[in-house]
């Protein structure tokens, strides 16, 4: 494995713009945040003199890479920031943290026991103790943990039929799929089969983002760890319905937490870019319900942005007879993870998201549509509208027999 390239960050490519700030959407809402161009590279150059500059309110920061985005330099900014907690924070995570960053250990202890976990977290009573206790803000609600997983349905429903298919693709579901939302897992295979690919479960182990966020360093690198030596055991396409865990486990592994994953990285991909790709070559068919009909707004999830992947899942959207699809700005929703569920950020993570919201109301769809579910957790509880993964509206477009009947013939 390869050590970290925090020393080789390159903040001395910065030209003082401050385009970046501009673009943070932290910086107009909260005094407390430096800001990217204080906190990365004018930072840097304070902190590389000495330590003494590090600033704990780098913690602010939601690793959305907007800054990076916008940057005409290519500076890495967020990466900077991050590098920088990672080697110069003297903060502990909290309990709060430790829960929060455990999404994979908090789900398989939740799901035996999901009906009462999901009723419970949904008093009011339950909500101010968490919020006094372990500094959970009580305003938020969370999403509802599911008695049965995908793998288990996966085990009994699909498992054996995928060896049919003359191609094949390692999926990696990630958590919420596996303990929040197994549905859209259902639908990955039932799209990815029709198309004549089976399905491979893997290995797997939570991508780990939400410990990179909350400063579970040595846990996140297990994870990546894992989950680089699991990909390297197969020569299979490794697809995802998740922008965040593509964009951790292609970007945030090499650059923040120095796991070399240079070996599977190009392997690593989001479903839209896999099924537009294929299209695009003439490799597969979709043929959709004639009588499908939606009004959908798409909003673009941060890592959606610095993938520069939504153009794949928009012209997809776009190719369904009957789909009324209005693409929102570009903004933040404001939850970044597990950053809008704690009580000192809630306040900012929702005056960073109004625009969103206000616009999803202006528009009035019929639903919302992202690859994000922490997007999709914010939205719904924001707005009130429905927000699904676009392989749901995928799969619910296509005709699955005249398109399994179409590709089958190919
Ligand atoms: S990653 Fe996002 S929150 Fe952090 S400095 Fe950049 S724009 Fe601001
Ligand atoms: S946008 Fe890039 S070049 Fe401009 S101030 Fe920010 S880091 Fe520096």
């Amino acid at each position: 494995m390869q050590e970290s390239n925090y020393s080789v960050n390159n903040f001395e490519q910065c030209i003082k713009c401050t385009i970046c700030t501009a673009y943070c959407p932290v910086v107009p809402v909260n005094p407390l945040y430096p800001g990217p161009k204080q906190a990365g590279p004018d930072g840097e150059r304070l902190r590389l003199k000495n330590p003494f500059f590090y600033d704990e309110n780098l913690k602010y920061c939601m690793n959305c890479k907007r800054c990076e985005n916008a940057c005409p330099s290519g500076v890495k900014i967020a990466d900077i920031i991050h590098s920088a907690r990672k080697k110069y924070s003297s903060a502990r995570p909290s309990l709060r943290d430790r829960i929060l960053a455990g999404t994979d250990f908090m789900g398989a202890v939740a799901r035996p026991v999901a009906p009462v976990v999901n009723a419970v977290m949904a008093t009011d009573l339950a909500k101010v103790a968490m919020d006094s206790f372990l500094g959970v803000d009580k305003h938020r609600s969370f999403p509802k943990y599911q008695f049965k997983g995908f793998e288990g349905w996966f085990r009994r429903n699909a498992r054996k039929a995928q060896a049919e298919y003359p191609n094949q693709v390692a999926f990696f579901h990630g958590c919420s799929t596996e303990f929040q939302h197994p549905e859209v897992g259902k639908a990955f295979v039932s799209v990815m089969n029709a198309l004549g690919y089976g399905v491979q479960l893997i290995d797997e182990q939570c991508c780990g983002v939400a410990m990179i966020s909350n400063g579970l360093w040595k846990a996140a690198e297990k994870h990546a760890r894992h989950n680089i030596e699991t990909f390297s055991k197969t020569d299979l396409p490794i697809v995802t319905t998740a922008s965040t865990c593509t964009f951790t486990m292609r970007d945030e592994y090499p650059d923040i937490l120095g796991v070399d994953n240079s070996a599977v990285r190009d392997r690593i991909t989001l479903v839209e870019k896999f099924i537009y790709e294929k299209v695009d070559d003439g490799k597969v068919k979709l043929v959709f319900k004639p009588d499908f009909k939606a009004r959908v707004a798409y909003h673009i999830p941060c890592h959606m942005e610095k993938l520069g992947w939504s153009i794949f899942t928009r012209r997809l959207l776009e190719a369904i007879p009957g789909m009324n699809l209005t693409i929102l700005d570009s903004g933040c929703c404001g939850i970044a993870g597990t950053y809008g569920f704690k009580k000192e950020n809630y306040k900012y993570s929702q005056a960073i998201g109004k625009p969103l919201f206000e616009q999803i109301a202006s528009v009035h769809p019929e639903y919302v549509t992202c690859e994000c579910d922490t997007c999709k957790w914010q939205i719904e509880m924001s707005t009130g509208y429905k927000v699904l993964n676009p392989i749901l509206i995928l799969a619910e477009a296509l005709d699955l027999e005249a398109t399994s009947r179409a590709n089958a013939a190919q």
